[in-house]
């Protein structure tokens, strides 16, 4: 039988449409016309007034930190469970992670740790919203505002999610997406950063391009990298933007789908459905093995891997990361709920091309597997 993929994009709109338009015209560069409309269409849909579009998600955070002021010496209180993107853009410019434990029922980072850890060198909190449920803002915000901190966004996973009914993307002072394949929109590779700022989203502009000074050209008086988006790139974000309502439908009816087949599986947590904030709009349907049985998201993903099913592990800690252990960054750092999320933690076949009859058989080999998993323990 076919292997099925952990993720298979969509992309039967006006993708290929538009994408001929580029060709036809000549404009595949950045300087094509669908690059703003991109940025405008993307950035109201983030509730925002600015969006510069990048290369890719990793870029958007790293000119989101660079755009702030982020330099040597400077903390940015984020979550350790998450992926590598986010203390990158802080340990590049020199400034330090300093990392919070993770709730273990949304597996976003634990905002009541946040002020323990702010110093007189706090700069910023990074939030990152992770697999579907936003992190609890108003708390964020509170601390942000008490202690005179930047708010810096990751809503990579957050396209067409809301907290309390407003548009993630659209807190702190600046906040960013990824549009890789896996990301409710795609644009193959690509990224934005959002803002309401004039003056964050002008320096955010001139970051993305080489910081080519405004008044002449070639003359530099900070070092930046090139971060460009390209009109191809634009072209099939605008075809896929046009969908997100029915996307975010999609992945709801598919994560509830998952959830009524699944919940009566010992040995396994699901998603948390709904909390007060949010319903889950399932980036991904992740999977959480119970401690009791003894086995790891490795093995498990190994194991349904031999059954045609992809699936991969959660994200590892930051404090745990070999080049950051390597440098002596986190010494002695626990945090034992994103260990235990980064050890047992796996998420299963969640793509937009995915049919209910490869769910359905997703489910089958769950349940198979944790039959034979629960006999033995
Ligand atoms: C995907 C993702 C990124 C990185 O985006 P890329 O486009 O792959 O560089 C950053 N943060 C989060 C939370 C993500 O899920």
């Amino acid at each position: 039988m076919d292997f099925i993929p952990v993720n298979e994009p969509l992309l039967n709109g006006n993708e290929k449409k538009y994408l001929c338009e580029c060709i036809d015209t000549g404009w595949i560069s950045s300087e094509g016309p669908f690059v703003k409309q991109f940025e405008e269409k993307m950035s109201a849909t983030a509730g925002r007034k600015y969006g510069i579009a990048v290369a890719n998600g990793t870029a958007a955070l790293e000119v989101a930190m660079q755009a702030i002021g982020i330099e040597e010496g400077d903390e940015v209180i984020m979550p350790s469970f998450t992926i590598i993107s986010c203390a990158m853009a802080v340990t590049k410019l020199g400034a330090k992670p300093v990392l919070i434990d993770s709730d273990p029922d949304t597996w976003n980072m634990n905002v009541e740790e946040i002020e323990a850890k702010i110093t007189t060198r706090t700069k910023a909190i990074l939030v990152v919203h992770l697999y579907g449920l936003p992190v609890e803002m108003d708390k964020v915000l509170e601390l942000a505002e008490k202690y005179h901190l930047k708010v810096v966004e990751d809503a990579a996973e957050m396209h067409g999610q809301t907290y309390k009914g407003r548009p993630c993307g659209s807190f702190g002072d600046i906040s960013t997406f990824s549009f890789y394949p896996n990301k409710h929109i795609t644009t193959g590779e690509g990224g934005m950063v959002v803002t309401d700022d004039e003056e964050l989203a002008e320096k955010c502009q001139m970051i993305r391009n080489l910081c080519f000074r405004k008044d002449v050209r070639y003359v530099h008086d900070m070092i930046s990298d090139n971060y460009r988006f390209t009109n191809l790139q634009a072209a099939v974000g605008l075809a896929q933007l046009e969908r997100l309502d029915e996307f975010i439908a999609k992945k709801r009816k598919m994560g509830r789908f998952y959830t009524e087949r699944l919940s009566d599986i010992k040995g396994i947590r699901l998603p948390v459905p709904t909390t007060d904030y949010a319903d889950n709009i399932y980036w991904v349907y992740g999977i959480v093995l119970e401690p009791e049985r003894n086995l790891t998201n490795r093995e498990i993903t190994k194991l349904l891997a031999d059954e045609g099913i992809g699936t991969r592990t959660f994200f590892w800690c930051m404090h745990e990361q070999p080049v950051y252990k390597k440098v002596g960054l986190f010494a002695g750092e626990t945090y034992p709920n994103a260990e235990y999320l980064a050890r047992r933690g796996f998420y299963i076949p969640s793509g937009l091309a995915l049919t209910e009859e490869q769910m359905e058989r997703v489910v089958i080999q769950i349940r198979r597997m944790m039959k034979k998993i629960n006999g033995s323990c």
